[in-house]
């Protein structure tokens, strides 16, 4: 930890920090500026972690020198982390698109979709069964009936599943049929149900919290990691900001971001940022130049009668254009569709 002291700290309290430090069981290092002195805090992580230095008298400010993401930050591992699910390669060459309805409806959507994103070259199929809505008088999803037709069109069309989960009483159930789990983006910082994916042996597709900074997101990838499960795929699906002209807003520098501060793959959901099917296309092509490894996007066979966020979905000739779109742009950034 980096500690700089006011400039108008006295000797004393210099001297008080260096041992409040020391008491800690750390190293202090003090080095006197021509303006202020900086002190460095120096050992165990968690120790540092425990001081509350901006509560010490002749403290302005104080910075961590280690990123508090070990395990998802880049210093940890500098090569790239490839995640396989079934036999699709995530953070590879090639730019994956996910796609499928904001819900599993109980209709014949989703086998529809399914082949139809198939034929467009889309590699997974998404869905939720599990809907985490604004009002509790919507549409709830299907629970484990959804489940069972994510399977079914995956043993049909040979698409992987991702799906989301929203409880951690559910985890077990959603395990047991889907290929990858999604975090959506009201429970990015629940922790508890962060950490009882970190216990499985599926990937997981964490979307970005509607209100993370771009370090909490990786603290919250943190927390998968930490408990065994390496392969988390950060997604950013837009923040809220004053904006308002689409539902959230695409923080597509936070892709870039991302490829320097982790080595986990980054996703992007133009679906739910736009908030609008006018605007998907435009966002996955910005996405996939600024070197995303993959989009998850909203399909359905009649939007207007989708039972969710039908307004961002995307029709099939839609989706198929963007399929056309987001090709040349991949090669001129080095990657494949
Ligand atoms: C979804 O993918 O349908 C969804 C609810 O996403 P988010 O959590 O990003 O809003
Ligand atoms: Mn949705």
């Amino acid at each position: 930890m980096i500690i700089v002291m006011s400039p108008e700290a006295t000797e004393d309290q210099l001297a008080h920090l260096v041992e409040v430090i020391e008491g800690a069981g750390l190293k202090a290092h003090v080095s006197r500026g021509t303006e202020r002195t900086i002190v460095g805090a120096i050992g165990n992580e968690a120790k540092i972690q425990q001081v509350p230095f901006m509560a010490i008298p002749g403290v302005e400010s104080c910075m961590p020198i280690v990123k508090p993401y070990k395990l998802a930050g880049r210093e940890f591992n500098k090569e790239k982390t490839k995640i396989k699910i079934r036999d699709i390669e995530i953070g590879g060459k090639e730019v994956v698109v996910v796609g499928g309805p904001c819900s599993v409806e109980p209709n014949d959507t989703l086998i529809q979709t399914a082949r139809a994103i198939k034929k467009a070259g889309a590699k997974m199929l998404r869905g939720g069964a599990f809907k985490p809505r604004t009002s509790p008088y919507d549409f709830m999803g299907m629970a484990e009936d959804g489940l069972k037709l994510l399977a079914d069109a995956r043993e049909e069309t040979g698409l992987a599943v991702v799906t989301e989960v929203m409880d951690t009483r559910d985890v077990e159930l959603v395990y047991k049929y889907a290929d990858a789990f999604q975090i959506g983006t009201r429970n990015a910082q629940n922790f508890n149900l962060l950490k009882e994916v970190g216990k499985y042996d599926k990937p997981v597709f964490l979307k970005r919290g509607m209100s993370m900074l771009i370090k909490e997101f990786l603290m919250a990838a943190e927390y998968v990691i930490s408990q065994g499960n390496n392969d988390v795929i950060m997604v950013e699906r837009g923040i809220r900001t004053f904006e308002t002209a689409t539902r959230n807003t695409l923080d597509v520098a936070a892709v870039a971001v991302l490829g320097v501060e982790t080595h986990l793959p980054v996703f992007v959901d133009p679906s739910h940022a736009a908030g609008d099917h006018r605007f998907v296309n435009a966002l996955s092509r910005a996405s996939v130049a600024c070197g995303c490894d993959g989009l998850l996007v909203e399909v359905h066979p009649n939007p207007e009668k989708a039972m969710s966020d039908g307004a961002q979905t995307l029709k099939f000739s839609k989706f198929e254009q963007l399929m056309d779109e987001i090709r040349p742009v991949a090669e001129a950034v080095g990657r494949s569709v």
